[in-house]
């Protein structure tokens, strides 16, 4: 008990803050890289804080850079904090970090993309799926161009249940360009209901919780920015494998203006279009007239498991890709 609340209290030791740290190791953002750092540690406190209690927490921060928000993080009373940088000119700096954390703060190297975090946690972390969430959190403001496949890859993990979902429903808590954020958490019917909508709120129960403008950021981005938090689901809302999910939520979405039966008709041969298109939207009660933003989760439930009891009665239907046919025709044709 006395070392829980130890534990708790932790505060990092007065240390230069972040802009010296920037002067002192020069590191100037690189541009092609979209590196724009958080100074503020009053915003970065904020943002963790939206995380939720980190008291005793193991912590995985991907993309720590200059370490505004990895400071946060110590200061909230974790028990680790794993961090995993791929630009080495930041590793100095949070080295002085670690220094000043004793035993809290690891520091790896590394690309989150290919980095095996469910490795590196104690074993005793790991929860039962339908437990409530285990200690272990993800926090990241990580370039764009990298936190939007990165959370296609972890929503593969959730519905997989490995990677950093080996410790159960791990919780997330992501900076995405505020336009994405807005499509992660859409609504039925709302203008940015798009694919990722789907993906994302099939697993996980999705909330946007904070939004950053561009200038709280050095150098300040074009863009403004939005935190988003996830919680894996105990049970996801469509129960078939994700690459069906994405396939069917994908076609639907490609003529994201037209009817939906146009963008699911795409999931079929040319010569059989209609009349499968025909099946899959009666047998699933869905409305061909609905725009692909109309339908609800519940629709692509339906609408996944009919097409999954089509494929299973036709073993070359998932295959099939309507792109793949047209580069044929007109190969053909030319
Ligand atoms: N988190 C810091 C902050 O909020 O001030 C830095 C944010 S900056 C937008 C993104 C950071 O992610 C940079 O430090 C960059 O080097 C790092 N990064 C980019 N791609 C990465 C990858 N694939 N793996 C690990 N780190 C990455």
């Amino acid at each position: 008990m006395a070392s829980s609340r130890a534990l708790g209290t932790f505060r990092l030791p007065p240390l230069p803050t972040i802009r010296e740290i920037i002067k002192l190791f020069r590191l100037q953002a690189v541009k092609q890289l979209s590196q724009n750092f958080l100074l503020d540690l009053r915003l970065t406190d904020k943002i963790v804080r939206k995380a939720g209690n980190l008291t005793n927490a193991y912590v995985y921060e991907v993309g720590p850079g200059p370490g505004g928000i990895t400071r946060s993080i110590l200061n909230a009373g974790v028990a680790e904090l794993l961090v995993v940088e791929k630009d080495s000119r930041f590793i100095p700096g949070l080295q002085m970090l670690s220094d000043a954390a004793p035993g809290k703060l690891r520091i790896v190297h590394g690309d989150v993309l290919t980095f095996k975090i469910e490795r590196a946690f104690p074993e005793s972390l790991q929860r039962r799926w339908e437990d409530d969430p285990p200690n272990v959190h993800i926090i990241g403001n990580l370039p764009f161009s990298v936190s939007t496949p990165l959370i296609i890859k972890w929503l593969e993990n959730v519905s997989q249940r490995n990677g950093p979902f080996t410790y159960g429903r791990t919780r997330m808590m992501l900076t995405f360009q505020k336009e994405v954020a807005e499509r992660l958490t859409a609504t039925t019917g709302s203008k940015q209901r798009s694919r990722l909508s789907i993906m994302a709120q099939y697993l996980c129960d999705v909330q946007h919780i904070l939004t950053i403008p561009g200038q709280a950021f050095v150098p300040k981005p074009e863009v403004d920015s939005a935190v988003v938090h996830f919680t894996p689901l105990t049970q996801p809302r469509i129960e078939q494998p994700f690459k069906l999910v994405e396939k069917v939520v994908q076609n639907a979405f490609q003529f994201r203006r037209k009817y939906c039966h146009r963008g699911l008709g795409m999931l079929f041969p040319e010569a059989q279009r209609l009349e499968s298109t025909g099946k899959l939207l009666e047998l699933a009660d869905v409305d061909p007239t609905f725009r692909p933003t109309q339908l609800t989760v519940s629709h692509f439930k339906s609408l996944c498991d009919v097409y999954r009891k089509m494929c299973d009665e036709d073993p070359h239907l998932f295959a099939y890709n309507f792109r793949e046919e047209l580069r044929q025709k007109s190969e053909k044709r030319g």
